[in-house]
């Protein structure tokens, strides 16, 4: 794993800051912990610190009892982040919840207004759909509205406008990269119809008001990084993170780990009486981070990466 931290230090000139940033949507699975060992451990073996952020841009799906079980397994495995304690989660409003941020998105978007780079949508899915045929695995967005003038604010979608220039990133455990986001997702989503920061906008305004510069996730996550790339130059960033995408837990016929058949939730081993170090193991182990018959406590994963 030593070339995952020279790719890091070959690129990166300051002290890691990195963050772990589930949803609190649902409870915490071997998946999540396959991150949180990736984040902790490399961060850690750079001499780094771990911002712990609550993503629930998605008022709809967030749950207070999520967030409070996130907490609970964390402290109960020992993960325990250097910024955005779990004390300071429980003690009440933080600027790493985004429920609690909605000023620094208020103020990013402010700033995208003043140029000429946004605009109100009010197409659906399914009027996107009914004017284009899709040969993407995901929606592209066609630039309907650019031209309409429709107000950028409920009911209607704000849009952010993305040149056709490809964005180029040495992703640092897969390599170099290369993604063109007007091709592949079209004009990017900032909030929805109902008022909703989405993933890409809010992830990126907290990953550069927060000042992070290493981003650590999983490989599902890797389409989106030349929109966020895209999106900080237009926010201002001049240096963005050093992206990591590691490989997922899979079942045994090679599916990445799905809700319905491979869902266990952490505090499920828990409950059967498993310890921590054998969680962590298990998941280090179907990842292939570490080799077979390896156990590993949480104060041994620098180890794994240094
Ligand atoms: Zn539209």
């Amino acid at each position: 794993m030593r070339d995952v931290i020279e790719g890091i230090t070959a690129q990166l000139d300051r002290v890691p800051l990195s963050r772990f940033a589930p949803s609190p949507t649902g409870y915490l699975h071997l998946g999540h912990l396959v991150n949180a060992i990736c984040t902790w451990g490399i961060t850690h073996a750079l001499g780094g610190k771990v911002i712990l952020r609550l993503e629930d841009h998605d008022r709809g799906r967030c749950r207070p009892e999520y967030e409070a079980a996130i907490l609970e397994d964390l402290e109960w495995l020992g993960l325990l982040p250097d910024i955005g304690t779990v004390e300071a989660f429980r003690a009440g409003a933080t600027r790493y919840r985004q429920r609690d941020n909605a000023a620094a998105y208020d103020s990013a978007l402010a700033q995208l207004m003043a140029t000429d780079h946004v605009y109100g949508c009010d197409c659906s899915r399914k009027t996107i759909l009914a004017r284009a045929p899709q040969t993407n695995d995901e929606l592209c967005y066609d630039g309907f509205c650019r031209d309409r003038a429709l107000p950028a604010e409920v009911p209607h979608g704000t849009r952010m406008w993305l040149p056709s220039k490809p964005i180029h990133f040495d992703d640092a455990w897969r390599g170099p990269q290369t993604q063109t986001p007007a091709e592949q997702c079209g004009d990017i989503l900032l909030r929805d119809r109902h008022g909703n920061w989405t993933y890409h906008f809010a992830v990126t305004v907290d990953d550069l008001d927060q000042g992070v510069n290493l981003v650590i996730r999983g490989e599902d996550l890797l389409a989106s990084t030349g929109r966020q790339i895209l999106l900080s130059e237009r926010l201002g960033r001049v240096d963005p993170p050093v992206y990591l995408h590691h490989p997922l837990i899979t079942d045994p016929a090679g599916r990445k780990l799905s809700k319905r058949d491979f869902d266990k939730a952490l505090r499920d081993y828990r409950a059967e009486g498993a310890s921590p170090e054998e969680v962590l193991t298990l998941a280090a182990q179907q990842a292939g981070l570490i080799e077979a018959g390896r156990r590993i406590d949480v104060g041994e994963l620098p180890g794994i990466f240094a």
